[in-house]
């Protein structure tokens, strides 16, 4: 299932935002759908999660795939990890 416009995320609701993809990354297509809510349940879950089991301030934030409309976790090591590669 293609997707043309930015999706919301299915744990917060929040308009998930349109980010470019480092070409490392390896992925088929140049940009992913992200959610930059930091209040989403999502991310404070997985800080909460990371800052338990392994003490660090790093956590995930949902991801959508445009090609494929598949969800899969983006691993951010900050807050602010990724911002600076949102496209409006
Ligand atoms: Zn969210």
């Amino acid at each position: 299932m293609k997707i043309a416009e930015p999706p919301r995320c299915s744990h917060c609701r929040a308009l998930m935002k349109k980010m470019e993809m480092p070409p490392e990354a390896g992925y088929d297509n140049p940009y992913m759908y992200v959610c930059f809510n930091d209040e989403c349940s999502y991310f404070i879950n997985g800080l909460k999660w990371m800052k338990e089991k392994y003490e660090v301030n790093s956590s995930y934030r949902q991801m959508v795939n445009p090609l494929t409309g598949s969800a899969n976790p983006l691993p951010v090591w900050s807050k602010t990890a990724m911002r600076d590669r949102i496209i409006d």
